[in-house]
């Protein structure tokens, strides 16, 4: 059984207003052990959607966790992590970010394209649903290969749930030559990926990464997987866990991965 949510917001994120304890008692109702809270942080967040700000209090962030990790020690492990939105330009700003405090675990998830986030319908209208996510994935690369301070890539391939028609322009096979690139980029540098299941909470019928870019990184040599939910409610913590877990062992992984202190650690499935 999965045991470990690795993907959760809570309020300090600006798009969820999630308490972290009503987080923290849903993760162990579920059965959860191990939970890793990790907001939002998104730096240079294009001015035009200025309704938000992606960023927090990191000093308060982390003190507060670290309260409340003291709090639930006996019933559940919480870990202190982050999810940084990437752009290529952000290399030593996220350097000295994520090194100023002692975090277990650094998503880095691409939200911003450019100077855009896909999430808005302005973008839609610019490109076919075929040149979205061939952006979205470039600049993923652009990414891999500017930014070094994070362990996992974040929900590969969720710009197909801003696409008009979501799946059906898109496939592994469509896209194999920058997925596979930025698979390969991915392991070689030691670090790894996540499987997360908003995919199927947006009602696509599959999780992100899709199962055969999933299986594609198994192939390739990739071990590091982690497994989240992405959960901006309580009620979404470890959504879907059990169909992750068959998703992991059809796509040949015995192990997922969680982090502690930046380190993975493998669990058997
Ligand atoms: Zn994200
Ligand atoms: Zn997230």
């Amino acid at each position: 059984m999965i045991s470990g949510d690795f993907h959760i917001h809570t309020a300090f994120s600006a798009d969820s207003e999630a308490d972290v304890h009503a987080v923290l008692n849903s993760a162990i109702e579920k059965g959860m052990k191990t939970v890793c809270i990790t907001d939002h942080w998104d730096a240079d967040y294009p001015e035009k959607y200025e309704e938000v700000l992606f960023q927090f209090d990191s000093e308060a962030y982390v003190r507060g966790l670290e309260t409340v990790k003291k709090e639930y020690a006996k019933k559940l492990d919480v870990r202190i992590g982050i999810e940084i939105g990437m752009q290529p330009h952000l290399g030593s700003f996220y350097k000295e970010l994520v090194n100023q405090y002692p975090y277990d675990f650094v998503i880095g998830s691409v939200h911003v394209i450019g100077k855009d986030d896909p999430y808005y319908k302005d973008w839609w209208d610019k490109y076919t649903d075929r040149q979205m996510y061939q952006k979205a994935f470039d600049e993923t690369l652009s990414n891999l290969d500017q930014i070094e301070d994070f362990d996992v890539l974040g929900h590969i391939d969720y710009i197909v749930r801003y696409g008009r028609r979501q799946e059906e322009a898109y496939s592994y096979e469509r896209f194999c030559d920058i997925l596979d690139e930025v698979l390969k980029k991915v392991i070689a540098s030691g670090r790894g990926i996540e499987l997360n299941t908003s995919g199927w909470k947006y009602g696509l019928d599959f999780c992100h990464p899709h199962p055969d870019v999933l299986r594609r990184y198994r192939e390739l040599g990739g071990e590091i997987i982690t497994v989240g939910s992405d959960a901006h409610k309580p009620e979404h913590v470890a959504y879907d866990f059990k169909r992750a877990e068959e998703v992991l062992k059809l796509c040949g992984f015995t192990y997922y991965t969680q982090f502690r202190n930046r380190k993975p650690e493998f669990l058997k499935i």
